[in-house]
């Protein structure tokens, strides 16, 4: 596999990718974590920070940053993918109020450590603006920033013009927009923390694809690593480990990247402190200005694969990719002639209520954390403090939030499983085309929506 192909954000990277050595042999050490993502790494820089002689061992299938950590659209956000307003029916209203000041928090907590490990990862804090473009999409954004209010979060509603100065889009009637996110090159940082925490002891084998995780017990085809605490950081991967197949759904989101644009063009569109984008839509689009002045633009939409298969294959789709580019150029009719040089994608994980949670049996010494659908750059920081804390048996505030200890329900057996999340899918895209044709808020959302997730 050429590593360097997985996204824009590899082959920007100069390191030259050559996986560390695969584990070979028994080791014995204090915690075991299963994926080299952001969260196996976020956990490991905070358990060194807690406690630097304990004894940790990452592994991956591929190599650090080779899941969805290295491909996202690199929006480092305060989104949690559960809302306030259920997490309030469900535990409170402070306790909601504390998850995502904790989420905001948690953005400042990666910029810092970005700076204090020296980890380059082009990081702008420029927020997000999410377009409405049509009266169905104020009606929700004005609904968000009522739900702001409630829950003291940052997100406010901006009148046409202030949007268009942010973003010059096509058919903007207004906007939302948070302060609350910084643009990232996620390889950069995935791949720049793996460095620190190997540097600080930490032993990373990669090419080590875990084929048994128990109590205690990590095996590969060439060994075993045996651990007081072994923690599941699979993310999107999850339903291919024995024993957790309906756990969490993969579910693929495609990105593309333009070529880098020219100034003349950039002062067309805007996105002058680098706001990440997106719209009001029901099919989920993104999109970031990068350092080196391209624009990246994914989106849902690509097929949900029978038993939760994975496949080097269904990261690139071209129908997929060619609504991606129509979508892109009806926004911003500027980029009609910008070439595009990339087009990747990969599975992140949705549970099946749609909750984010992070966990550890003391009993069994099993930990998790994952299930943050398209937030989990930020949310994956959360995690790692947490189970820092949860592992080392600290009293600390973290512990205490409402996603921590959630056990969500099993997704249902084939062939409903992919009936319900590909019929989902459909639905959004139809419900997209009915909004646009009726100027209402779409019927087939509405029915759609509590079936599909919680919030
Ligand atoms: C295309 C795309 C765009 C996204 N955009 C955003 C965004 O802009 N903002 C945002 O917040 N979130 C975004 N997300 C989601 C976000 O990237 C993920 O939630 C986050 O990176 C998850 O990190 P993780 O470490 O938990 O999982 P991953 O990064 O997926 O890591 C899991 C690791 O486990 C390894 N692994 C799997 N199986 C095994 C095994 N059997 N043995 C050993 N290792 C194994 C894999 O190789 C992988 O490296 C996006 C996701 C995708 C796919």
């Amino acid at each position: 596999m050429r590593y360097r192909d997985l996204s824009l954000w590899f082959d920007q990277l100069s390191e030259p990718l050559t996986p560390r050595p695969a584990l070979d042999g028994e080791v014995q050490v204090d915690v075991a974590i299963v994926g080299a993502g952001l969260t196996g790494l976020w956990t490991a820089y905070y358990l060194q920070a807690a406690d630097p002689d304990l004894r940790i061992a990452l592994l991956d299938k591929e190599i650090a940053g080779f899941g969805a950590s290295g491909r996202n659209g690199g929006w480092c956000s305060a989104l949690f993918p559960v809302s306030a307003a259920t997490l309030a029916r469900e535990h409170g209203h402070d306790a909601a109020v504390a998850q995502y000041a904790a989420m905001r928090e948690t953005l400042s907590e990666v910029v810092r450590v970005a700076q204090t490990e020296s980890i380059d990862a082009d990081i702008a804090v420029g927020g997000t603006v999410v377009l409405a473009r049509s009266q169905p999409q104020l009606r929700r954004a004005e609904a968000e920033t009522a739900e702001a209010v409630e829950y003291d979060l940052n997100t406010r509603l901006l009148e046409a013009v202030d949007a268009r100065a942010r973003l010059n889009a096509t058919g903007v009637i207004g906007a939302t927009f948070t302060p609350d996110c910084a643009a990232v090159q996620p390889a950069k940082l995935v791949r720049g923390l793996a460095e620190v925490v190997e540097r600080r002891g930490a032993a990373i084998y990669e090419q080590s694809a875990v084929t048994q995780l128990a109590p205690h017990l990590v095996q590969t085809a060439h060994g075993t690593v045996r651990a007081d605490y072994v923690v599941r950081a699979t993310e999107g991967y999850t339903a291919r480990l024995p024993g957790a197949r309906r756990a969490i759904a993969p579910v693929y989101s495609l990105i593309t990247a333009t070529e880098p644009l020219g100034t003349a063009v950039w002062d067309e569109i805007g996105l002058r402190e680098r706001e990440t984008f997106s719209d009001h839509r029901h099919l989920i689009i993104y999109g970031q200005r990068t350092a080196d002045g391209r624009l990246v633009f994914g989106g849902r939409g690509a097929p949900y694969h029978y038993a939760s298969r994975i496949r080097p294959g269904y990261d690139r789709v071209a129908r997929v990719f060619d609504a991606l580019r129509t979508a892109l150029v009806d926004l911003l009719p500027a980029l009609r002639d910008a070439r595009i040089t990339h087009r990747w994608g990969g599975p992140l994980g949705i549970a099946r209520d749609w909750a984010a949670s992070v966990g550890l049996d003391p009993g069994t010494g099993l930990a998790w954390a994952g299930g943050y659908v398209g937030d989990g750059v930020g949310t994956s920081n959360l995690a790692g403090r947490t189970l820092a804390d949860l592992i080392l048996d600290r009293e600390t505030d973290l512990v205490d939030l409402p996603w921590v200890g959630h056990r969500s329900r099993q997704w249902e057996p084939e062939p409903l499983r992919w009936l319900g999340i590909n019929g989902g899918l459909h639905a959004m895209t139809v419900a997209d085309v009915e909004e646009a044709r009726t100027r209402r808020q779409s019927l087939i959302a509405r029915m759609a929506m509590p079936l599909l997730r919680r919030n």
